[in-house]
Formats: structure tokens, C-alpha cells, sequence
């Protein structure tokens, strides 16, 4: 049996894991990791306004430009594999069938640990929609009587990574990953992400403000690491451990 390290996150639209898990993915791939992004859809009609306001703008073409960016993002933070599943945004629906094409995905990588959006977001229902997707897909890959003899999922942690305005969403961040090594790949992974400009600066300072939570939480001025960038997280499921950290 294979001893890869593999990882799979699951992406509402095609910019999401570029702001809220960039770091994540740039660091694993560092690591040994091959990190799998699945993207739902392209974000064609909810998070495309800049290219929507151009004259002759069609949906073909905002998908084709939305899916140009998230590959030079991907590509910008190593990404081993960048899928498009091409479900369709706001709303995002899937069906039964959708829903399989999903867990062959997982069973396909068997990630380590999954990423998805955080369980509840009012303005953007695409993405808590996401989540629940995720732990149903989960579930049934972990189902053994679901496609008999193909290998069934352990249990990977599912992060949820953080939303927009992250008060309203009921987000509590428990985890923090230091991207500092990484920081200038994430960066250059917003940058490919040319119609949302407005964001860039925004979520650089996320990662600043969560690297200080990062130095706060490991010792502050009594021996914490000195991050610079960091991003939060918040698990599903418990942490099995034979050593309390
Ligand atoms: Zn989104």
C-alpha cells in the first residue's frame, strides 16, 4: 500500500481555497503532500461582478477567465491537482449523481485530512451548502456498502477554513498553521485572482492578524513563534493522540 501523504480540499467556487486555505496547501505540498482541490463551480454568476460589468460579457467566458485564474493560482501554490466539476454557483445545487462524482474524488485521493467552508454562512448560502456536501460525501465514502470493493475512507479530519466576516458566520478558529515559509506563494496566488482586487489587501491582513493569535497561542513573548502569516481553522471531529501537546 501506498504511504503518500495526500490531502483534498473541497471549494465552493474556483478563488475560495486561494484566500481561505492558500497557505495550507503551499505548505503541505512543501511537506510531501499531493493536495487535491475539487472546485464546485467557478463562482461564474456570484463572485464574478468585475468581469460581469465588461460589455458582451457571456457566461462561457467568465467561466473560461474564472477557471484561467484559479489554474495559475493553483499552479502559483503547487496545487498537485486542480478538478472542475462545473456544478453551477448561486445557487449551487448538486444532485444525487453529483454527489457520487464527489466521493469517487475522495476515495480516489484518500485524504489525510479535508478542508471545506465554515458549517453557516447567511450571505453566502453556496458555501455552508459546501460544507454539508463535504461531511454527506464523507460519510458515504466511508460506507461499505457503497461501490463494494473500492477502498472505503478512514476518517480525515474535515478543517473548516475561514469565511468572509467572520464574526456573523459562527466560525471559531482552534487551529493555527504558521504559512510564514509560504507566504510569498499564497500572495502570488491572490495576485492571479485579478477580478477581485478589492481582496488582496483584505486578506493579507487575515493572515497577519492570525499570525499573532498564532504567537499568542504558542507562548506570546515567553517563547512563542515569532509568525508573521498564519491562517485558522476549526475541526469537525475529535483529534485522536497518543501524547497531549
Ligand atoms: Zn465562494
Amino acid at each position: 500500500m501506498s504511504d503518500k501523504k495526500t490531502a483534498l480540499v473541497i471549494s465552493a467556487h474556483a478563488a475560495d481555497f486561494v484566500w481561505r486555505c492558500g497557505g495550507a496547501i503551499a505548505l503541505h505540498q512543501k511537506l510531501g503532500y499531493e493536495v487535491t482541490v475539487a472546485c464546485l463551480s467557478f463562482g461564474e454568476r456570484g463572485e464574478s461582478a468585475k468581469l460581469w460589468k465588461q460589455e458582451g460579457m457571456t457566461l462561457e467566458k467568465v467561466k473560461t477567465e474564472r477557471k484561467r485564474e484559479a489554474e495559475n493560482a493553483a499552479k502559483a501554490l503547487d496545487v498537485h491537482d486542480i478538478q472542475f466539476l462545473d456544478l453551477g454557483d448561486y445557487p449551487l445545487v448538486l444532485d444525487t449523481d453529483a454527489k457520487y462524482k464527489i466521493v469517487d474524488i475522495i476515495r480516489d485521493v484518500q485524504p489525510k485530512w479535508m478542508m471545506s467552508h465554515s458549517k453557516y454562512d447567511p450571505y453566502n448560502t453556496d458555501h455552508m451548502y459546501t460544507t454539508e456536501v463535504a461531511l454527506e460525501c464523507r460519510m458515504i465514502a466511508q460506507a461499505w456498502g457503497h461501490n463494494p470493493g473500492q477502498k472505503v475512507l478512514g476518517a480525515p479530519q474535515l478543517y473548516l477554513f475561514e469565511p468572509h466576516q467572520t464574526e456573523q458566520m459562527g466560525w471559531k478558529p482552534d487551529v493555527f498553521l504558521d504559512i510564514t515559509e509560504v507566504w510569498d506563494k499564497k500572495r502570488a496566488a491572490i495576485e492571479c485572482m485579478e477580478g477581485q482586487f478589492h481582496l488582496w489587501d483584505y486578506y493579507t491582513n487575515v493572515a497577519q492578524n492570525r499570525a499573532n493569535h498564532f504567537r499568542r497561542n504558542s507562548g506570546g513573548q515567553s517563547g512563542g513563534r515569532d509568525a508573521k502569516y498564519a491562517e485558522g481553522f476549526q475541526t469537525v471531529f475529535p483529534i485522536c493522540t497518543d501524547e497531549l501537546a
